[in-house]
This record gives structure tokens, sequence and C-alpha cells, in this order.
């Protein structure tokens, strides 16, 4: 039975949020904003991948040491991290399922807050990066963000949530994909 544990990272003025996917195989490691002894801390299995949710430097930040430490492959979606500066990775397609440590991946590009911005659907539940925060979504102020491309992207993780589904967002506490629904004034009406 795979576990996502959220790892909490001090940025200074911000927290930002890691988490480490026990999967039945072993570990997933996803983003890497800080602080990489507090995610090398809750390991409990080899780590298979880390993977990445979008290139911002918060979620990152501590890429290059969590690799070095893991020796794991990193996964990122090409559109984001070129510009990140992130060397030496696996390209994530729309659509595709990462089948690893006996988990299945389900990878959606689901630009809008960055290009190269995915959400990882595991079960019915979705690490969403920031493309979804408490009460709230990802900035669009930023280059290469666009308020059309978020809601085209909510359109597509949002017919996947049920009742069960938990949403693993890049900042805050970990949401139930209901309550969100119902109090986040930024979700598209009628979708779910
Ligand atoms: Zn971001
Ligand atoms: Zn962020």
């Amino acid at each position: 039975m795979t576990e996502i544990e959220q790892v909490r990272l001090d940025m200074g003025s911000f927290e930002v949020n890691s988490y480490v996917v026990h999967a039945p195989g072993g570990d997933l490691v996803v983003d890497a904003g800080a602080e990489p002894e507090k995610i090398l801390a809750v390991l409990q299995k080899p780590v298979v991948a880390i993977l990445i949710t979008h290139g911002h430097p918060d979620h990152v930040g501590a890429l290059e040491d969590v690799r070095r430490e893991t020796d794991a492959p990193v996964y990122a979606h090409p559109a984001d991290a070129d510009g990140a500066g992130v060397q030496d990775y696996e390209p994530l397609r729309d659509e595709e399922d990462l089948v690893m440590a006996g988990e299945t991946f389900h990878v959606l590009h689901t630009p809008g807050h960055s290009p190269g911005s995915v959400t990882f659907v595991v079960g019915k539940d979705q690490i969403v990066g920031d493309l979804i925060l408490p009460g709230s979504v990802g900035r669009t102020d930023l280059s290469g963000a666009s308020w059309e491309e978020i809601e085209v992207s909510l359109r597509r993780v949002m017919p996947l949530w049920d009742g069960s589904t938990r949403l693993y967002a890049g900042h805050g506490p970990i949401l139930e994909a209901m309550e969100e629904l119902r109090g986040n004034p930024y979700l598209p009406l009628g979708v779910v």
C-alpha cells in the first residue's frame, strides 16, 4: 500500500513541500526545494526516482543534493527543466504511465503556473505542484505563466476527483479534494 508523506521545508520567509512516496518496491521523492537532509531523513527504502512537478527554484533548489545522496534518476518536463538548469533528466510526457516501485504514476502535463508543470496521479490522489494551493491556485504573474492554461489544466485534473481524493500541493497542508471544491473560489464550477 502506497503512502505519500509530506515533508515541510523552510525556505526562510515561506515553506515549501517535498513529498516522499513510499511505494511497495521503494521510495520516490517528489520535488526537492531546500533542506535536503529533511527529505533524506524520512526515506525508508532505496529511492527509485526523483520526480519534479515544475522547475521553480523553491521546488528544485536541493535537487542536486538529493540526487547525489540517492543516485536516483530525475524525471521532469522539458518545458521547465531546461530553463531551470536541470541536467541529465528523463523527459516526462503528457498521459504517460510511469510504473515504478510497484506503483503507477499517471503523468498529466498541467501548465499555467509554469510551462512545464505536471500533475502526478497516484491512484485517486494527485500530486499537483503549484497548480492548486489551499484556497487558491498557483501564481500566474510570473514569466511563462498563464491563467487561461491553468483553467484548462484544472479542467483536466478535476474530473478525476472523488470523495477519497487528496491533493498534495507544493505549499500548505494536504487537501481533501471535495473540501477544496467547496471552499476554493478559483476552481471552475461544474467540472466535478
Ligand atoms: Zn512554482
Ligand atoms: Zn512553489
